[in-house]
């Protein structure tokens, strides 16, 4: 399979230097992260054509895409997939029982609440000068049986997204997912949004171009009616 390499619970090393970072990113490029979802949620997905991302949901954007209004405290920490199109143009809003692979293989670090749900933090086997490769899978509701130090495999469903909190909720249900290097030998008590947002050890990735992902760019209405609870008068 390409989109890769083949873990196996081995550390691969690279040779540091811009370069790499290149060529890192050029193995990252084929990543099929993109598939794999959509063959995780053969229904859901089923009319799916291409993603549509409001640009407050973009890696590095200061807008809270939910709330334009107000800014984000921090550039925007990775990718939020909330959103597509169907081939009549209709725009979808994914529903809380999205289910997630990883973004690679890996192994489970870190399992922590986050403002909509739990963000699973996933350690990979890429390395290099030093660094590893990580995931965060933001707003989820993970898979029962996961647990820390578990390894995830890439079509393995590790979650679902976290439903909506609360009878009004003013955030609809989304995956964030974050890419990063972190030094290898960091304590994973440490990964929390707070250290992905500020500390200078984090060296965010934006996911976009290595995901796979057929997509647009647009600006999106939030569509507040599509958020009420389940039952919930309209
Ligand atoms: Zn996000």
């Amino acid at each position: 399979m390409i989109g890769w390499l083949p873990g196996g619970g081995r550390c691969r090393t690279f040779f540091a230097g811009f370069g790499v970072s290149l060529m890192m990113d050029k193995v990252l490029l084929f990543s099929d992260f993109g598939t794999r979802l959509a063959a995780l949620n053969p229904k859901t997905l089923a009319a799916l054509v291409r993603w549509v991302f409001h640009p407050g949901m973009l890696f590095s954007s200061l807008e809270q895409w939910w709330n334009p209004n107000r800014p984000r405290a921090v550039p925007h920490e990775g990718l939020d997939l909330c959103c597509f199109a169907e081939p009549s143009g209709a725009l979808r809003w994914v529903p809380p029982d999205l289910s997630v692979p990883p973004f690679l293989p890996g192994r489970v670090v870190r399992m922590a609440p986050d403002f909509l749900g739990i963000s699973i933090f996933l350690g990979h086997d890429l390395c290099r000068a030093g660094l590893r490769l990580h995931s965060a899978l933001g707003h989820t509701k993970p898979r029962a049986d996961l647990r820390k130090g578990d390894r995830v495999e890439a079509h393995e469903l590790v979650a679902h997204l976290a439903p909506p909190r609360g009878r009004r909720p003013k955030v609809p249900p989304h995956l964030h997912l974050s890419l990063f290097w972190l030094p290898d030998k960091t304590s994973s008590a440490r990964l929390d949004w707070r250290t992905l947002g500020s500390d200078p050890i984090v060296h965010l990735l934006n996911p976009l171009p290595l995901l796979n992902l057929p997509y647009t760019i647009q600006t999106l209405p939030v569509p507040a009616g599509l958020f009420r609870s389940p039952g919930e008068a309209k």
